[in-house]
């Protein structure tokens, strides 16, 4: 098979994980988080990137997908350099991206 071919039904299968991840994260955080450790170790095996929309969503730490409101928390800061902070209100890891 092609590794293209290959790569391609990775990354569906890794959007598909994050949807229904994302969908379910706040009836049931386990299965969520399942879904995400199962896109990652895809992405990681087949060599694919998660998209950044997806990127920003998924805890660094511990894997949790973050819904703002569920289980995250997302601020603005306006000292130093202005950022955007998105805390996981499952282990406390704070993500912080620059913003223009
Ligand atoms: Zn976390």
């Amino acid at each position: 098979m092609k590794r293209s071919l290959i790569k391609d039904i990775a990354r569906q299968r890794i959007a598909r994980l994050l949807r229904f991840a994302d969908e379910v994260v706040s009836i049931n955080p386990e299965i969520a988080r399942d879904c995400v450790e199962e896109a990652l170790a895809i992405a990681k095996r087949c060599r694919v990137r998660i998209p950044r929309f997806w990127r920003r969503r998924i805890c660094k730490k511990c894997h949790t997908l973050l819904k703002p409101g569920v289980n995250c928390r997302v601020r603005l800061r306006k000292r130093r350099s202005p950022h955007l902070a998105v805390t996981c209100l499952n282990c406390g890891y704070i993500a912080r991206y620059p913003y223009k």
